[in-house]
């Protein structure tokens, strides 16, 4: 289908019309609920588009026992088996990438373009995991005394719960599914009230893949009460959350007594920093796509562009001209780069974000297109001379809008990027081997991008430092996340 005809299309229509799932999927069996409908929205058009169902704490409790009772039989399977049933859930993935690719439009708002490329990355974790959860591997330790034999054998660590956000609504899900399914754990997932429609599909073809009853369970309703019997069960064994490092910190509180594995997941505050011999075009091309993909709705986002003296006005010019080009609007349209932001509370902060810079000297050197007086949509717009301790150097913007800042030495650079109490994503522009050796390592944070901004991929090990979390999902190590180590200590041999 070109994308002339799917701008066409009326919204909601999907190829397989049955993809548009509104229960609930808990031991093999759709519920629909008993309580009032969660509503969910069009960003764009802000209408209703589906409703699905408020699932309370019992609920939560049936998915739980579901998971747990479903556990045993799934981990007892030889790892290749499980590969295969994960291998025909990511057929059918691919095979549902523009519809899949759709209902993330449709809930989320994200240009159609985009959301292909998260069906894409999505499905990348499944892949991978397929093939991982087959080369998972044990140790023999050589004995210190004679006549012992010492093994490490991994398994599964049980029951895990996926708390999962809004902004990525099929990748953050499969990027943690995928590693449990394969290591033999099962699952009970909570999708974001904003973006459940794109979680409901993937379990139906799930279900369609022949995944046994109860292996994956997703649920939705009010956050609270299911994440707290999530938290509080002595069941679930693992809580994987990715969001805000607020509801992080209370989950993570909320897992202390029945000791959890945690996976956390959370807020980023990413610098970007351009040094004087950077190479103009790769610089640029890495801001563009390091602040503005997804809208600048990602925990990777770089929230604070640094530039040096030397280099600035032209980056500046450069960067300006890449920006002025952007558009916003609707998302299904081919030519929209950005669409709206997900609900009134994203487009406030940053506008809050733009005039605490403007006020404090700010100014604003470009802006892309965008319709007047959409309550969503924020035009995409580029600060320059923000001052290092304004409002968005200290919090997420999580929206359209970069913030050139100013600096002279290496020293400096190094100390304003780090200065936040978060560790998420790091990119930095330069030519010279010394000087990116030296910035890689004195940055605090989990990842570091260098002439690039392009650095999620299911291969590598994806994940914070400080208040950005714990733990790592993609590759080994996102399945040894869902692993426990037992060590077998045999003895008279
Ligand atoms: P959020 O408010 O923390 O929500 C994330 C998830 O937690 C949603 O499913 C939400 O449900 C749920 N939730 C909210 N309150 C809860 C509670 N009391 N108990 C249990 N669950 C609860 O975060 P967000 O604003 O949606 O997402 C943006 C944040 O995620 C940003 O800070 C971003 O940096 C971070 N993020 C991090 C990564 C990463 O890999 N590090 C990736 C993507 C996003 P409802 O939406 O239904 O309320």
């Amino acid at each position: 289908m070109t994308d002339a005809n799917m701008a066409t299309r009326p919204r909601g229509k999907l190829d397989e019309a049955d993809l548009l799932v509104t229960q609930c999927l808990i031991g093999g069996a759709w519920t629909a609920g008993e309580r009032a409908r969660i509503r969910v929205d069009d960003p764009f058009t802000l209408d209703i588009v589906a409703e699905v169902p408020d699932l309370d704490a019992a609920d939560t409790a049936r998915a739980i026992d579901a998971a747990g009772a479903a556990f045993p039989a799934w981990a007892a399977r030889p790892a290749r088996e499980r590969s295969q049933a994960l291998r025909r859930w990511l057929d059918l993935i691919i095979r549902h990438k523009e519809d899949l690719a759709r209902l993330i439009v449709l809930e989320n708002g994200k240009a159609l373009a985009e959301a292909r490329g998260e069906v894409d990355y999505a499905a990348g974790f499944v892949e991978f995991y397929v093939e991982q959860g087959s080369r998972s591997l044990g140790e023999i330790i050589p004995a210190p005394v004679e006549g012992r034999r010492l093994l490490v054998e991994r398994e599964p660590v049980g029951v895990c719960a996926a708390i999962t956000p809004w902004n990525f609504p099929l990748a953050m899900l499969t990027r943690k599914v995928a590693p449990a399914l394969a290591a033999g754990c099962t699952i009970v997932a909570k999708p974001s009230e904003l973006t459940p429609l794109t979680a409901l599909a993937y379990a139906k073809l799930g279900e369609e893949a022949g995944l046994p009853a109860g292996v994956f369970n997703v649920i939705t309703g009010d956050a609270a009460p299911i994440g707290d019997t999530l938290c509080a069960s002595a069941t679930v064994r693992k809580l994987s959350f990715t969001g805000s490092t607020r509801i992080g910190a209370l989950l993570a509180a909320a897992c202390a007594p029945t000791i959890k594995r945690l996976g956390l997941e959370l807020g980023g505050n990413a610098p970007l920093i351009v040094y004087d011999d950077a190479d103009l075009e790769k610089a640029v091309d890495t801001a563009m796509v390091a602040k503005f993909r997804n809208g600048g709705q990602s925990c990777i986002a770089a929230n604070r562009i640094y530039v040096q003296s030397g280099i600035r006005d032209r980056f500046v010019a450069a960067l300006a001209a890449k920006v002025q080009a952007l558009r916003a609007g609707d998302g299904f349209d081919p030519d929209t780069s950005i669409g709206p932001l997900i609900n009134p509370a994203a487009v406030a902060k940053v506008t809050a974000h733009r005039d605490d810079a403007l006020g404090q000297g700010a100014r604003v050197v470009a802006q892309g297109s965008a319709p007047e007086d959409h309550a969503r949509i924020v035009a995409p717009t580029m600060l320059a001379d923000v001052p290092t301790d304004a409002l968005l150097t200290r919090e997420e913007t999580f929206g359209p809008l970069a913030a050139i800042i100013g600096f002279d030495t290496v020293e400096q650079s190094l100390s304003l990027a780090n200065d936040t109490p978060f560790g998420l994503a790091t990119y930095l522009c330069s030519e010279d081997l010394a000087l990116i050796a030296r910035v890689s390592r004195g940055l605090e944070a989990g990842m570091v991008g260098i002439n690039t901004g392009l650095i999620s991929t299911a291969v590598a090990p994806f994940g914070g430092v400080k208040l950005s979390g714990l733990g790592r999902e993609g590759s080994a190590h996102g399945l040894s996340e869902y692993q426990n180590l037992k060590y077998i200590c045999q003895a008279g041999l």
